[in-house]
């Protein structure tokens, strides 16, 4: 604006003056010149004015430019971080195998390297992996496939990349399925143990039962012996019936434990005394040495705790005293339960916790056990936030540890 002022009053203090001197040759002349100068003057103003305007705009347009490029940065990062942290491995081969890009998970599965910018045959030892993304190429189409080392198990899956339908690459996802793939291994070993244990008492009942339904002619005291054998493998298959459904009650993770006030004390003396006939019968004493302490927990879940150990000590046991005794510090409360029985071997102690175990089979099957009275107990101590251990002499006995952090 004050530009235009300027111009338009130069402009007319000009025309004045040529107004007035424009008489005489000479004063033409400077007319002229003056008029010259002026459109001088004025061209540099708009050329000065112009280039102003234009160094605003690229000042602007480099503003913009930044302001792009630090969020593209910003971006970038937070997108690498992402990736890093995805809970899987990612690899980013080129047309000429050459790699762009690894993550951090995939440097954890298969060792920390200087990956990109060499070629993946070089650069990755799993001569499973090389394999896959090499067909991965030759195939320039998705694939999945599972690979199996020392310690894991992956499942990769490779997606070719396209640009204008020209393939560019491929990208190798890698997870890591080791848990998910032990945990179905456990499930399809659990039933086949099951099976099988079910199918001893079932083949009992069916083979007796078809020699009764056949032979009118037998005896009365074989029938009895036969009938009774039908009744006691009958309530074995109860029994592992009602077993597998705590198990599976207890393996279910929405289970809630119904807490309430739980007397330590009180609890053994009602497992000891709805066993003391059978302990009387194996001449066993039983001794309730636990301290009367109150704890926060499962009512019904602890007396089958004790129910299950202190049934095993008399099923495992030919002599002596079976005894609960507790001790306590300002975070733990231990309860041992031991007895002076047949103990179990040093190589089994291990696997005792593991379902369907058994030391001797023949002696459980005497006993009546399930073998999974150990697993049940593990697993109610575990969501008691506690831990179970067992020490054992043959010959000498064994003693269950029960910590509970209060
Ligand atoms: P079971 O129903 O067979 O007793 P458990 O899971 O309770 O199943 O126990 C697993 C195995 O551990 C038993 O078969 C037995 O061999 C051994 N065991 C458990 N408790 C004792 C014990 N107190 N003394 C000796 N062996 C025991």
């Amino acid at each position: 604006m004050r530009n235009s002022i300027y111009k338009i009053t130069t402009f007319f203090i000009l025309a004045a003056l040529i107004i007035i001197i424009s008489q005489e040759v000479l004063t033409r002349v400077i007319a002229m010149f003056l008029l010259f100068i002026f459109t001088i003057i004025e061209a540099s103003y708009t050329f000065v004015s112009l280039s102003r305007e234009r160094d605003q705009d690229l000042n602007r347009h480099m503003d913009e430019i930044q302001t792009h490029q630090s969020k593209i940065k910003r971006d970038k990062t937070r997108f690498l971080s992402l990736i890093d942290t995805i809970g899987s491995g990612i690899v980013l081969v080129d047309i000429d195998g050459n790699i762009k890009y690894v993550n951090r998970e995939f440097n954890e599965y298969f060792g920390y390297k200087d990956y990109v910018g060499q070629s993946f045959t070089n650069m990755i030892d799993e001569k499973g992996l090389t394999d896959f993304i090499k067909s991965a190429y030759l195939k320039e189409t998705t694939m999945q496939s599972e690979l199996e080392t020392t310690l894991k198990i992956y499942e990769l899956i490779a997606t070719p990349l396209f640009e204008e339908r020209i393939f560019i690459g491929c990208i190798v996802l890698v997870h890591d399925i080791t848990l998910i793939k032990n945990s179905e291994k456990m499930q399809k070993g659990f039933i086949a143990d099951a099976s099988h244990e079910l199918r001893t008492p079932i083949t009992a009942i069916n083979g007796m039962s078809e020699i009764l339904l056949r032979d009118e002619n037998i005896e009365e005291e074989t029938k009895r012996e036969f009938l009774e054998i039908i009744h006691a493998e009958g309530n074995r298959l109860e029994d592992i019936v009602k077993d597998l459904m705590q198990m599976s009650r207890l393996e279910r993770n929405s289970l809630t434990l119904r807490l309430e006030e739980v007397n330590l004390s009180e609890i053994v003396n009602e497992v000891m005394k709805s066993l003391e006939v059978e302990a009387k019968r194996s001449n066993l004493t039983l001794v309730n040495k636990a301290f009367s302490k109150t704890i926060e927990a499962d009512r019904a879940m602890i007396y089958r705790l004790f129910s299950n150990l202190i049934k095993n000590a008399i099923a495992y046991s030919d002599q002596g005293e079976i005894k609960v005794t507790t001790e306590a510090t300002n975070e733990e409360l231990i309860i041992y339960v031991s007895d002076q029985g047949i103990g179990i071997p040093e190589s089994d102690i291990s696997s005792i916790f593991e379902r369907f175990y058994r030391v001797d089979k023949a002696r459980t099957r005497d006993s009546g056990g399930t073998g999974l009275g150990l697993s049940i107990c593990k697993k109610i101590v575990e969501l008691h936030n506690g831990k179970i251990e067992v020490s054992s002499v043959v010959d000498k006995g064994t003693t269950f540890k029960i910590t509970l952090y209060i």
